[in-house]
């Protein structure tokens, strides 16, 4: 996103505590002019009255863990950033007059029971749960942003972001396409997780990244919330083989418990994003894992 906005001409100031990002991220904006970074953390309530931030006109706020592996490690951080952070951005918002993007979850459908996913449904959450830190915690990010629009009129969007991918994928994150990508390039086992039967929908992350910029410049996606992904569902199964096939590799895959309440299907409708931003995604499973196997094999900068 940074370095998307970076050349449409933006000045651009990144806020992360680092505690999933890591820095040697930012060599390449690093020298930018347009590019600054601050090592604050979204929770503080300090952030609202930080003098660098005073000028700001739009904000992403695509604070948290979004990986299972670890957002579940520090549950407490995942509820507070998305909560507390999502509250202290909003406030930051309201004084500075900016426009505010927050950063939903496919996760707030839970298990879905309803196929494919429209934002009004209300979804499946188990509350007593491994996933329900993150879950529960972006539902509630997701009513503070409600509140704010209702109460004071800011231009608030909730993006709901389904399963995204590139090579900016740390390797040990713990999802699904950088694991299948990372073991079959070092010709390690293919972990399939369950039988492989359940689903997702990869959306390679420029194709996000347009849908984001696109909530943020078109006021009808004020007050809205609005699915972001690929409309293309895949069984696990299917995306290892197809892993393996792309990298040529020659590891085996193989079969591992379920971890608890794993979605069954999950598949975003995406009508509400083409009638009001004329979005939809453009790069097809197979292209975009071409792309990102390329980058984590010739260690070149992931998009
Ligand atoms: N998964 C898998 N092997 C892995 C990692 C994940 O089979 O090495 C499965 C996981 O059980 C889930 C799907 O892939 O069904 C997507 O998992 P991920 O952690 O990427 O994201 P989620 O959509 O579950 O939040």
């Amino acid at each position: 996103m940074a370095k998307r906005l970076v050349s449409e001409g933006g000045q651009v100031i990144g806020v992360d505590n680092l505690a999933t990002g890591r820095k040697d991220r930012l060599a390449e904006l690093a020298p930018n002019p347009h590019f600054s970074y601050l090592d604050l953390d979204v929770t503080d309530a300090g952030i609202v009255n930080h003098p660098a931030l005073q000028d700001v006109r739009e904000i992403y706020h695509l604070a948290s863990a979004a990986s299972p592996r670890f957002y579940q490690a520090d549950p407490f951080g995942t509820i507070a950033v998305n909560t507390t952070g999502t509250h202290n951005m909003l406030k930051l918002a309201l004084k500075t007059g900016a426009k505010l993007l927050f950063s939903s979850t496919s996760e707030a459908y839970g298990d879905p029971l309803v196929h494919p996913q429209r934002e009004d449904y209300r979804g499946n959450v188990n509350t007593w749960g491994p996933r329900a830190c993150y879950d529960e915690a972006k539902r509630l990010g997701e009513v503070y942003c409600y509140e704010y629009w209702r109460r004071h009129a800011l231009r608030v969007k909730v993006a709901r972001i389904f399963n995204t991918y590139s090579a900016g994928l740390r390797t040990d994150d713990g999802r699904v396409i950088s694991n299948f990508v990372t073991q079959a390039l070092e010709e390690r086992n293919i972990t399939v997780y369950g039988d492989g039967s359940q689903t997702r929908s990869f959306c390679y992350v420029t194709d996000t990244v347009s849908g984001l910029r696109l909530m943020m410049e078109k006021d009808e996606a004020n007050g809205e919330i609005i699915n972001i992904g690929n409309d293309r569902e895949y069984t696990i199964l299917q995306t290892a083989e197809l892993v393996k096939r792309l990298t040529g590799s020659s590891s085996a895959i193989t079969f591992h418990p379920l971890p608890a309440d794993d979605p069954v299907r999950r598949r975003p409708s995406i009508e509400k994003a083409a009638r009001l931003l004329g979005w939809k995604p453009s790069v097809s499973l197979e292209e975009g894992l071409r792309r990102t196997i390329e980058a984590y094999r010739n260690g070149t900068p992931p998009e």
